[in-house]
């Protein structure tokens, strides 16, 4: 969908403001879907600065739109593909957000790189910041389920003890309830925290009317490796991928390859498109296959 230009030019403006703020507070640490225990939540003094420095950007941007549209409208028009892709679409996918920190910073890259993206945010959080939940769907991008509290379904990756059918069923809906709450948009695809799942845990899911997506390039990013060796492992995504990355204020190096990406599939004439389901099987994940494709925006 549009944003509203003049808006959104004032609105990166003032979430740099927000995000160099977050930086000085050093918040908690973001958790990797796949490796880490589930995030830690920020402390009231982060919240209590996003609430209270949010109305103030609003303000400063509508003056600014009056005054310069024209200009607005060059320099901060919606994201949307503007290279040939003519060589397909890819998925690049953000697990953990929103963040105080690291969503405002990821979602200014992103627009400045002219990239779309979609968002899998754990539900805890977008109750704790549903405002930027908000941003993240009005800069055009989806936010979808990341279940409400990061926990592993299975156990599998965390030693801990499968959750029960009930148990699952909380974690998804309340998450999806959560974002449809902050965005006014129903999430249609989950990620399940560290890719453990099972084929009751895709029934639930189902019967909750969200598909289940993995991934087929696993971008490292959580790692702590070096930008560079993040640019590389994003671009050996082919047409039809899912690349997972993670929207975390511990990991600064994904906001920082965000023009690197953006270059490397515009060179390959790919172009970062919206997940839609999908009947045929994308394989590749290490979990198994999932009903989910890159499509046009
Ligand atoms: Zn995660």
């Amino acid at each position: 969908m549009d944003v509203k230009v003049g808006h959104a030019h004032g609105w990166v403006f003032g979430l740099a403001g927000l995000a160099t703020f977050g930086l000085l507070v050093s918040t908690a640490t973001v958790g990797h879907g796949k490796a880490v225990p589930r995030p830690t939540r920020s402390g009231p003094s982060v919240t209590a600065t996003a609430r209270a420095i949010r109305p103030a950007a609003r303000p400063a941007s509508a003056g600014t739109v009056a005054r310069r549209a024209t200009h607005a409208r060059a320099v901060s028009a919606p994201a949307r593909p503007s290279a040939s892709c003519r060589n397909g679409y890819v998925a690049l996918t953000f697990d953990d957000g929103p963040d105080p920190v690291s969503t405002p910073r990821l979602l200014a890259a992103l627009r400045r790189a002219e990239l779309r993206a979609t968002f899998f945010d754990v539900g805890e959080r977008v109750a704790e910041y549903p405002q930027l939940a908000r941003q993240t769907v009005a800069y055009g991008t989806a936010v979808e389920d990341h279940t409400w509290d990061h926990r592993s379904l299975t156990g599998a990756s965390t030693s801990t003890p499968a959750l029960t059918a009930r148990q699952v069923i909380a974690e998804l809906d309340r998450a999806k309830q959560a974002i449809a709450s902050a965005t006014g948009r129903r999430p249609q695809f989950v990620r399940s925290p560290y890719g453990d799942t099972s084929a009751a845990v895709q029934r639930l899911a189902r019967e909750l009317g969200l598909i289940e997506v993995g991934w087929t390039v696993d971008s490292n990013d959580y790692a702590g490796i070096l930008t560079r060796q993040l640019v590389t492992n994003v671009l050996q995504v082919r047409a039809g991928g899912v690349v997972i990355m993670h929207d975390a204020a511990r990991i600064p190096n994904t906001i920082a390859a965000v023009p690197a990406i953006a270059a490397g599939l515009r060179a390959r004439s790919l172009c970062a498109g919206r997940l839609v389901p999908s009947r045929s099987d994308t394989p590749g994940w290490e979990h198994g296959t999932f009903h989910a494709r890159p499509a046009a925006w």
